[in-house]
């Protein structure tokens, strides 16, 4: 990985980066029946959501292997309180905004995470999530109300990946 925008906690978002390869393959085994946080993240059970799901961590995965990849701090169109965005048209870049530099770097449980938050921009970027809904509260209703969105969903991703560290 390389950065853009100078050196901000550049030492923390490569610790972060690292880990997210290994991290896919392990969320990618916690999808599926009869697994607890599965169901938490994406609903019930369901073969065709289970594959959705796996193929998304595939694409990430095949998506940070094959692409010279960069973050760029304090992206020039961060909002107001923005952990990172990527731009649909450039797959190669993860643009990190204010509160990504006042999280924690590896996963957490109960937290938000630097390691979370580029899991859930690269989803958009190699796998093509959306974001329908953002937290722990509103992605666990969205995975029992909605699961078929839920496996379409950047943070729902980023909270069942945690989970599976
Ligand atoms: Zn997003």
């Amino acid at each position: 990985a390389s950065f853009s925008g100078g050196n901000n906690q550049n030492s923390a978002t490569l610790t972060a980066h690292k880990k997210l390869c290994s991290g896919s393959d392990t969320a990618k085994g916690k999808v599926g029946k009869g697994i607890g946080i599965s169901t938490t993240w994406f609903g019930k059970y369901k073969a065709r959501r289970t594959a959705k799901a796996k193929k998304v961590y595939t694409k990430i995965k095949s998506g940070l292997t094959k692409t010279a990849v960069t973050y760029y701090n304090n992206g020039p169109d961060c909002e107001p309180n923005e952990y990172a965005y990527v731009w649909s048209n450039i797959k190669d870049t993860v643009y990190l905004c204010n509160l990504y530099y006042n999280i924690q770097t590896s996963c957490s449980k109960t937290k938000e995470s630097k390691e979370g938050t580029l899991l859930h921009e690269w989803s958009h970027s190699f796998a093509g999530t959306k974001d329908i809904e953002y937290g722990r509260t509103d992605c666990k209703n969205l995975a029992k109300k909605k699961p078929s969105k839920a496996v379409k969903n950047a943070d729902s991703y980023a909270y069942h990946y945690c989970d599976a560290q």
